[in-house]
């Protein structure tokens, strides 16, 4: 049986602990601590040394040998401020003093898996195998998702626990990103005396830029130019302009199509002035698009209706690790646990969620 008592306390001492990205060592310590003694199966992987951080993923599994392996995820660190916190509780409300975030984002997430864990091992029941993965350095690009090895542990589907959206939420969309700089180099000449012998990179970079694609492009798709620089002296012939371009899609496909093309319209003006293009754009993290009928999707909604709780859809344009391990092919899902006003020192959570997003999972087992 949930033991809310439990799960909450669980919960106020991970997040006393200040666990910023590639400094989760001591959050990493007392989780190996608890997990070891819940008789897991404990490891921390090499994502630490990776991307330069003091911890590694750490990855506890309860075993079922034979049965289906489902992986819950959520991450160790958090932004900042968080070097001193002290939660507060109020009418039933986590929050902080206001000197620093909560860290409900995301070990909320990992308090409502290891209940979860916990209501399995006391009720004896059957149930599959269960992964549970609390990564590093998620906040500064999945960082430690993507050096987690999939294919070591092999998950049939992947729940993680890292959206807000009171629990009921499913993330079941988020876009392919890519962003990087244009850049288009012309040729200095002074403006008053000699301009013919310049080559001027705004007038490249607007001619080029009333052609591309921009705003939105789709129901699916949208690019924008956000800041531009460029130019020397007001009497130099501008002789090189830098624009940070991004775009967004739900499709891979329509995204590819549409930085092959920005680029080629870019490639193409700069040529016929003379002038050269370059570019820094690099795709991101990869998106991914749950299909209404797929086994994931079924499976969220039918623990949500066992107990009452009504299931809601959503995309999300953030990123978070469900994109990585999509992108390499497992079947994921975002799930909401009702975090708030994360990234700010007003971060709270609803105790209420926190016990219905333990619910949800608990049920999720149960039903695979
Ligand atoms: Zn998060």
């Amino acid at each position: 049986m949930l033991n809310e008592k439990r799960l909450i306390e669980n919960f106020i001492d991970m997040v006393k602990i200040s666990s910023p990205s590639l400094n989760e060592r001591e959050v990493a310590d007392y989780l190996k601590k608890i997990l070891l003694d819940m008789g897991l199966e404990v490891e921390e992987d090499n994502a630490g040394k990776d991307h330069n951080g003091n911890t590694g993923n750490i990855i506890a599994v309860l075993k079922s040998p034979g049965k289906r392996k489902i992986l819950f995820s959520s991450h160790m660190d958090t932004v900042t401020p968080c070097k001193k916190i002290n939660p507060i509780i109020e009418n039933g409300i986590i929050k902080t003093d206001g000197t620093s975030v909560l860290g409900g984002d995301d070990k909320a997430g990992i308090a409502a898996i290891i209940e979860m864990i916990r209501m399995i091992q006391e009720s004896g029941d059957e149930h599959p195998e269960i992964i549970a993965v609390f990564s590093v350095a998620e906040e500064i690009g999945l960082l430690g998702a993507q050096s987690f090895d999939l294919d070591k542990y092999k998950p049939d589907l992947v729940f993680v626990i890292d959206s807000g959206g009171t629990p009921g939420t499913a993330v079941i969309e988020t876009p392919y990103a890519a962003k990087g700089k244009i850049e288009i180099i012309g040729k200095a000449a002074h403006a008053g005396l000699a301009p013919e012998l310049g080559i001027n990179a705004l007038t490249v970079a607007a001619h080029a830029i009333t052609k591309i694609r921009m705003g939105r492009i789709d129901e699916k798709t949208t690019s924008n130019i956000g800041i531009i620089n460029g130019g020397t002296a007001v009497n130099i012939v501008m002789p090189n302009v830098s624009m940070m371009y991004e775009a967004r899609s739900f499709s891979g496909e329509i995204l590819d199509d549409l930085l092959a093309e920005t680029f080629m319209i870019f490639q193409e003006t700069a040529e016929k002035f003379g002038a050269e293009f370059k570019h820094s754009v690099k795709k991101g993290y990869n998106g991914y698009k749950l299909e209404e009928n797929s086994e994931i999707l079924k499976c969220f909604e039918k623990a949500c209706g066992n107990i009452g709780i009504e299931c809601k859809k959503v995309s999300s344009g953030g990123g978070c690790d469900a994109n990585i391990y999509s992108g390499r092919g497992i079947v994921s899902i975002n799930m909401g646990i009702g975090m708030s006003k994360v990234h700010t020192t007003e971060e709270f959570i609803k105790i209420e969620d926190i016990i219905n997003c333990t619910k949800i999972i608990y049920e999720i087992i149960k039903g695979i």
